[in-house]
């Protein structure tokens, strides 16, 4: 009841009601948002009391679940000693050196404010570094909202129907060539035609944005050396995937290594971040250094170290990855179970450790074609059944469920009997 006053009230002063649009429950055939009040562990609240399993895990920094107690404390202690200076500080270094280590291909690093704006950086160092103007990336990957990488792209626009944005001008769609995910012969040729202008390749190296879609064998092997043998540069956005699987990014767990990386999300333990870092050489071409500028009033501020920092010390513990492993193959397989249950055999659930998609459809998912190629709206029905008896997933077919440290077994078993149930009404 009180969701559907605040929704009004919402309607009435912000536009469309959410501040993300992958917020709204349009592309689950409507309905009305939850209004949360409150998180804690693997448990969302809303303003009348109902408690919801969350699966958002926010879109995927909330990997330690709601208001961990390390990390609360970490926010606590920024807040009392003043939470910006404007001045560089020690926890900036301590923050830096810790993902070094996490993730050796990052020579050097820059702390920015979200995963759009490390993305957006990694290009204009790239362009700078390379002298040229255009960039190829994978259809149906999200990198954020700069124009550039709007042009088709994955889960959050398409949500919504329409994989573009307006406001985005002809000019710069023209730098930008799209190829599908999976698909070497496609990325070859499109550097046989556009090669020598192209300074960057941009991938997710495991997807995130049209569920969780894993490369071939080979793939991303494919992606360097093509781009290199170009005289392009290889720019890995892990802003979904970095610790998401290990300790660590998703290039060093497949092998792989880029010349820049866009981090975000987990890395900010809830508080606005991003960060992006690569080959040294690449990295001076940044201001102060080089002719590539870019700057921020809120990056690296302290309370966003110090979150980030206490959400690392929390996935360095052992047993935390093995833990989101067990609790991602247990659900993975329940999923299943209650799907055959209820009659349902068109179920494809992708997974990599703690984090997976749910689509409807007899074949395998591994680009956006075949993503796109699901049953939307079966997906829809399977969304509402579930958010009505409590368990919350993102309103999209294209999210992932993110499990997240702190669900426990009991959690995942509570979700398998509700799936029972949301599968039979969507039968
Ligand atoms: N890259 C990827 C892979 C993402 O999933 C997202 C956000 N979903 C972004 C970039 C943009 O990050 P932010 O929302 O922090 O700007």
């Amino acid at each position: 009841e009180q969701s559907q006053r605040q929704y009004e009230i919402a309607n009435e002063h912000i536009v469309g009601g959410v501040n993300s649009p992958s917020r709204s429950f349009k592309g689950v055939g409507g309905g009305i948002p939850v209004s949360i009040k409150k998180g804690n562990g693997a448990y969302l609240y809303d303003l009348d009391d109902n408690r919801y399993i969350d699966y958002i895990a926010a879109y995927g920094p909330i990997i330690t679940g709601h208001a961990h107690p390390h990390i609360t404390k970490a926010i606590t202690q920024a807040a009392e000693d003043g939470v910006l200076y404007g001045t560089p500080t020690r926890l900036e270094n301590d923050f830096a050196i810790m993902l070094k280590s996490a993730i050796p291909s990052l020579e050097k690093v820059r702390f920015v404010n979200s995963g759009t704006e490390a993305v957006m950086t990694t290009i204009r160092v790239a362009r700078a570094y390379t002298g040229r103007n255009k960039i190829i990336k994978f259809a149906g990957c999200y990198h954020g909202h700069s124009d550039l990488v709007l042009v088709a792209a994955g889960s959050g626009p398409s949500t919504l129907g329409s994989p573009d944005s307006a406001g985005v001008t002809k000019n710069i769609a023209k730098e930008v060539i799209t190829v599908p995910f999976n698909d070497a012969d496609a990325l070859e040729q499109a550097l046989e035609t556009f090669g020598d202008d192209v300074a960057a390749v941009l991938v997710e190296p495991i997807v995130g944005n049209f569920g969780i879609v894993e490369p071939e064998p080979g793939f991303l092997e494919a992606v360097n050396d093509l781009t290199h043998r170009y005289g392009g540069l290889v720019i890995y956005d892990e802003v979904i995937t970095a610790f998401r699987f290990h300790y660590g990014a998703a290039q060093d767990l497949l092998g792989v290594k880029p010349d820049l990386t866009a981090l975000g999300k987990i890395i900010g333990g809830g508080l606005p971040i991003g960060a992006y870092g690569g080959r040294v050489d690449i990295m001076e071409q940044i201001a102060p250094l080089g002719p590539a500028y870019q700057a921020g009033t809120m990056a690296g501020n302290p309370a966003s170290m110090h979150s980030g920092i206490a959400c690392l010390e929390v996935l360095q513990q052992p047993g935390v990855y093995d833990h989101l492993e067990t609790l991602g193959k247990k659900l993975e397989d329940g999923l299943h179970v209650a799907a055959k249950e209820a009659g349902i055999d068109d179920v494809v659930i992708n997974r990599k450790v703690g984090a997976l998609t749910v689509y409807f459809s007899d074949k395998p998912i591994r680009n956006y074609d075949d993503a796109k190629a699901s049953n939307g709206e079966r997906f829809s029905q399977l969304f509402h059944a579930l958010l009505k008896r409590g368990v919350h997933l993102a309103p999209s077919k294209y999210e992932a469920w993110f499990l997240t440290t702190a669900h426990t077994e009991a959690d995942v078993e509570e979700t398998i009997e509700i799936a029972k149930e949301a599968f039979k009404e969507v039968r």
